[in-house]
């Protein structure tokens, strides 16, 4: 193991320490007892007493940050990647049209290109235009955004920022820039009701222009598009050119490696169970699979899309419904698939075991802090 020092290899091979010492100086190696040893030192050293060392690699399988980064990383070099629909939130003032624009896009889905689809709040949903799918994540505002990202989970690609046509830029305006900004993520400006008498878009853009977001007319690069999610005027350009950012973006995933997602919403149904609806990042979840969401674990029992149809498998950026764990998981959580169910419920049992500690170890600390305040 490497970290071993002369007198951990000398109890593992049965010789007094001071031997190994003197060992490793015929070998041209200085060293003391208690100076942990590099792989290439002890293999020499190993070699020297004809043992084969094996390097024993720890790796934390219930460290599932861990097994989600490696899957993420992966995705890089495949070969199998594919072109994946963006996933969108919708920030703004108060006001501005964030639900009314969400409910409108959620209408404009189910009227016009699904008909029959009877529509399930799953958090999130995706919606056609021409033959790309854009993801819309279901809880406009800050709070959602920056407390998914507080949690590691970064799962926007596109903000589009809503700045209603007749009232301009103000503070939750400028709060949603810097939150999109300090992730990394673009922005596409849609100024709202512009079906209202004192819309002034050109007043907007001007506002905008002095926190960098600079029209293309402008020398700048940010797509402005005018809209009106009350009338749906400029809801087919602003879903256009989602798909243009996406493509500049060049957002893919591979379908083809083990399914990780991110819980966006959970909660307990009195007739399924645990519920967690989850936004598969990269994969294919199936029906069946063993998988670990945060302290949670189970078997994919049943999925269900956002327009309420049972699926037997998920692809990167859709939103699924899924039920079969033992437990209700937190958004922002992450999902990631085992070979099988006896170690998804190892690791699900290890990490709530782990978490129940956790939380033992804070409640305790807060009785000493406040045994010290009242004394
Ligand atoms: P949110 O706080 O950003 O979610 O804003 P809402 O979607 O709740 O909208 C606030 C108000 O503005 C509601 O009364 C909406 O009906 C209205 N509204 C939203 N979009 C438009 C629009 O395009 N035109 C007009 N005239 N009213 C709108
Ligand atoms: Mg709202």
């Amino acid at each position: 193991e490497v970290g071993m020092n002369a007198q951990d290899l000398g109890k593992i091979l049965h010789r007094e320490p001071a031997e190994i010492v003197k060992k490793l100086f015929m070998l041209g190696i200085m060293t003391n007892q208690n100076q942990s040893l590099d792989k290439d030192t002890i293999e020499l050293l190993a070699a020297d007493y004809g043992i084969e060392a094996v390097e024993k690699v720890h790796e934390d399988i219930s460290d599932i940050d861990n097994i989600f980064a490696q899957e993420m990383e992966a995705s890089k070099n495949s070969d199998n990647q594919v072109v994946r629909p963006p996933v969108v939130t919708i920030m703004g003032h108060v006001d501005h049209g964030k639900t009314t624009l969400l409910d409108r896009l959620r209408h404009t889905r189910v009227s016009e290109h699904e008909a029959g689809g009877i529509t399930q709040n799953i958090g999130a949903y995706q919606v056609r235009i021409n033959d790309r799918l854009i993801t819309f994540l279901d809880t406009p505002g800050h709070a959602a955004f920056s407390s998914m990202r507080a949690r590691g989970a970064e799962i926007t690609d596109i903000v589009v920022l809503i700045v209603a046509a007749d009232d301009g830029v103000m503070p939750q305006t400028i709060e949603a820039i810097d939150h999109a900004k300090s992730a990394g993520v673009p922005i596409i400006v849609a100024i709202n009701k512009m079906d209202r008498p004192g819309a002034n878009p050109a007043h907007v853009t001007e506002q905008l222009m002095q926190y960098e977001l600079i029209p293309e007319a402008y020398g700048g690069s940010t797509i402005f598009v005018n809209i009106s999610a009350k009338t749906g005027m400029g809801i087919d350009e602003l879903l256009e050119n989602i798909i243009l950012e996406a493509d500049m973006l060049e957002l893919k995933a591979d379908p083809k490696q083990k399914a990780i997602g991110t819980v966006v919403e959970a909660r307990l149904s009195r007739g399924k169970g645990p519920v967690a609806d989850v936004l598969i990042q990269q994969g294919t979840l199936r029906v069946g699979d063993p998988i670990v969401v945060g302290d949670t674990f189970g078997r994919v029992r049943t999925m269900t899309n956002d327009k309420g149809h049972q699926v037997k498998k998920a692809t990167p950026a859709m939103p699924v419904e899924i039920t079969g764990l033992n437990d209700v998981p937190e958004s922002a959580d992450k999902l990631v698939v085992f070979d099988d169910e006896k170690t998804a419920r190892a690791v699900g049992e290890a990490r709530a075991q782990q978490s129940l500690q956790k939380q033992r170890e804070n409640t305790q600390h807060v009785t000493l802090d406040n045994l010290f305040d009242t004394m």
